[in-house]
């Protein structure tokens, strides 16, 4: 049976929407989840191919992105990796750090969306709901299509706008707009780059590299596709990436391939540079290197200063401008959102609207791939979840 009132109503059942409702529940909140969908936590269910990389051990507000760099670092006090991971424990989730600190689940990401849905299970959900209208008056009044219901506080958690096949939607933004509070336009993020002339020739093949835009880089794989670059070095730089800009890529990083020939010279010597470039790449990225350096086959021995010099360049400083991105179709997350000068850091709350919180991705915090994004979704959730006022209905 679904009541019309409430303490809380949750609008989104996403990862930060059913986080919030877990944390709600546990001061005995009563509260009902609207969603537009069919079901909870899809996104989370396809998420980390499967397994869902849910957080990061090397957790810090240096992997976010946002207008507002600072605003994380409350939320990340307030809720820490080792008291979830406690939790997981405590529940038998198994889970793993796959590298780079990045936590996976060892089974399923069904593990976690089963968990989520056990800690929520107190709530009333409405799924295939449409919100027409909300409104507040004393206490917020929402229209659906599936009747009029109403609490002094409101959570929007209803994520960003990439990937439009599950059903997202800009619904926070043109909330937000109704009551005057401003919103950072959206953009694809942790997302393939195109390039105008992409090298299919390298088409599926993948590199360990540096690859940085001014001061911030990443050390991980970039992949050459059909299309441009892609790899999750490419992802984790697309989120800092706008148009015009170029991306420097190191393609032999922490090693030095001047010294590494004259290491090579001193010893034996003889060995043309194709064979000696197999040490540190595949036989096509080697034969690559020349054909783009048009650097001679030559022994070691003989190649002259300038050639070495080009191949330097060419391996260490190598840029490319890319003419766009994959668009929200692909991109993992989208950044922008409800501007963080709205809001409390320390709740979520607005600071125009008593009792309207934003949540998850859909406010201007975008992280960087390797489980920040669920991290924050969980973070933004729990902490919005426990800080509602009071019951005034
Ligand atoms: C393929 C893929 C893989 C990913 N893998 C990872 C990963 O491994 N690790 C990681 O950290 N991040 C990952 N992400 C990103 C992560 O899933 C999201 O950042 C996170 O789920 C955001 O949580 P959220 O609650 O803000 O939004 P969502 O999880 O997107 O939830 C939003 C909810 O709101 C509902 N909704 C939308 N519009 C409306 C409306 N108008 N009315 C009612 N309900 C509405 C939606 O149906 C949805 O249930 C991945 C994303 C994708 C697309």
């Amino acid at each position: 049976m679904i009541d019309n009132k409430y303490d809380l109503i949750i609008i989104g059942a996403g990862a930060s929407g059913i986080m919030a409702a877990a944390s709600a529940l546990k001061d005995n909140k009563t509260v009902l989840v609207l969603d537009n969908q069919d079901a909870p936590l899809r996104k989370v269910k396809i998420s980390g191919g499967g397994r869902c990389n849910f957080t990061n051990l090397d957790m810090s507000a240096d992997h976010y992105v946002s207008e507002n760099p600072h605003f994380v670092k409350s939320a990340l006090t307030q809720f820490k990796v080792s008291d979830f991971l406690a939790e997981m424990d405590k529940h038998n989730i198994e889970y793993y750090e796959k590298k780079l600190g990045q936590i996976f689940c060892k089974n399923k990401s069904s593990d976690i969306v089963n968990y989520l849905l056990d800690q929520s299970k107190d709530a009333n959900f409405l799924f295939n709901t449409d919100v027409i209208s909300l409104q507040k008056s004393d206490v917020f009044e929402i229209e659906t299509s599936k009747g009029h219901f109403n609490a002094p506080n409101v959570i929007i958690a209803t994520g960003g706008i990439s990937y439009p096949m599950l059903g997202v939607s800009n619904f926070a933004a043109e909330i937000a707009k109704n009551f005057g509070i401003n919103v950072i336009d959206f953009s694809p993020a942790l997302v393939p780059l195109r390039l105008q002339n992409p090298y299919t020739e390298l088409a599926g093949t993948s590199l360990f590299c540096k690859i940085s835009i001014g001061k911030k880089f990443f050390y991980d794989d970039i992949l050459f596709t059909h299309k441009g670059l892609s790899g999750p070095a490419i992802l984790k730089i697309s989120s800092y990436w706008t148009k015009g800009i170029s991306v420097d890529i190191d393609l032999l990083p922490n090693q030095d391939i001047k010294q590494l020939i004259n290491q090579e010279k001193s010893s034996r010597g003889k060995i043309p540079l194709h064979p000696f470039l197999k040490n540190y790449f595949s036989t096509k990225f080697a034969t690559w290197i020349l054909n783009q350096t048009e650097v001679d086959n030559k022994n070691l021995q003989e190649l002259p200063k300038a050639q070495i010099e080009l191949l330097y360049n060419f391996i260490h400083y190598f840029s490319v401008k890319p003419v766009g991105d994959m668009g929200y179709d692909i991109a993992e997350i989208s950044k922008g959102g409800i501007d963080t000068k709205e809001l409390s850091s320390k709740t979520f709350e607005t600071n125009k609207v008593s009792g309207l919180y934003f949540i998850g991705e859909a406010i201007d915090i975008a992280g960087d791939l390797g489980g920040y994004n669920i991290w924050f979704a969980f973070a933004s959730g729990f902490i919005a979840g426990k800080c509602q006022t009071d019951n005034q209905s």
